[in-house]
């Protein structure tokens, strides 16, 4: 254990001496919000973090870059670190503990036991990265279950993600309360990822499009469109004028099943992913209309 910002942080790279302190949290009566993380924060994880500090007694946070989650061909080795600044804005955001696990500390064997979740991981991201969500569900069922009860909270940037997770929780009765947050998005409109720093000056200029073709769909379901296939060739359209951008999928999906949509109604959700260059970058936006 070693103590970071301004001696508000405690760190744990153990498991025991992290799940034993919230457990001491929870003893004295106090709620635990828990936020996972790959580390290299900015301020979409700032935003859960402090959102964890408002709803709970101890907000608490881990740090760990999950190689499950990673096929081979990926930036495991390369994905972006910075543990000294992690703390610091970690303790800033209000956080009490942080889990910083090495690989060999969570993996002690190789790994055996392993959770997947059906249909909803089966499109968008599951269909470009096949092994993507049994190794995130797999990892946060096992930061779930070192945890203990807590509320636990993601962002709505990963909304498949959330989508999985909440579902994880709810169908292995898992005594955490999952929290979706909002996307925090840079001031031309770009969601905050870590990914971010791998975009060269043109593809960083073009990458807004994503969030301006969400918001293109937006505008056009509120004038009257409820045609998917009209709302989908405006995403196609607007990604395919950045010639920094390679469209992977954009698509019209319900809120909750993921499934795609042939009309336009209820409570959906827009999602889109593209490549600049070797960068996969997502987005996404809720669309709530009336049929
Ligand atoms: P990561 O470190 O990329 O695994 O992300 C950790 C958590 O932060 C996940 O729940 C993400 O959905 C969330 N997150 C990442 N970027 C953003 C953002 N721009 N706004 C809100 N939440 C985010």
């Amino acid at each position: 254990m070693a103590e970071h910002g301004s001696g508000r942080v405690e760190v744990h790279e153990t498991v025991a001496g992290f799940r034993a302190a919230l457990e001491e949290v929870r003893r004295s009566g106090r709620t635990v919000g828990f936020v996972p993380t790959m580390g290299y924060l900015h301020d979409g994880h700032v935003s859960l973090m402090r959102e964890a500090a408002v709803q709970n007694d101890v907000a608490v946070a881990s740090i760990f870059v999950n190689p499950l989650q990673f096929a081979a061909s990926e930036d495991l080795s390369t994905y972006p670190r910075d543990l000294a600044r992690d703390l610091e804005l970690s303790g800033e955001a209000g956080v009490r503990h942080v889990l910083h696990p090495d690989v060999r500390e969570m993996y002690p064997e190789p790994v055996l036991t392993t959770v997947s979740v059906a249909t909803i991981t089966r499109l968008f991201e599951g269909a470009a990265r096949p092994e993507h969500f049994a190794g995130v569900a797999t990892v946060v069922a096992k930061l779930f279950s070192i945890a203990g009860p807590c509320r636990a909270y993601f962002g709505e940037k990963d909304y498949q993600q959330l989508a999985v997770v909440r579902r994880m929780a709810a169908d292995l009765s898992m005594p955490v309360e999952v929290v979706g947050c909002p996307i925090v998005r840079d001031s031309d409109g770009l969601a905050l990822s870590s990914r971010n720093v791998y975009l060269s000056d043109a593809q960083r200029a073009a990458a807004p499009a994503l969030h301006e073709a969400l918001e293109a769909v937006v505008t056009a379901a509120a004038a009257g469109e409820r045609n998917a296939d009209a709302l989908r060739s405006i995403l196609v359209e607007r990604v395919s004028d950045e010639s920094e951008a390679v469209l992977d999928y954009a698509e019209v999906v319900d809120a909750l099943t993921l499934e795609p949509a042939s009309v336009i109604g209820g409570e959906q959700r827009v999602l889109l992913a593209a490549h600049f260059g070797s960068t996969r970058l997502l987005d996404n936006v809720a669309l709530v209309t009336h049929h």
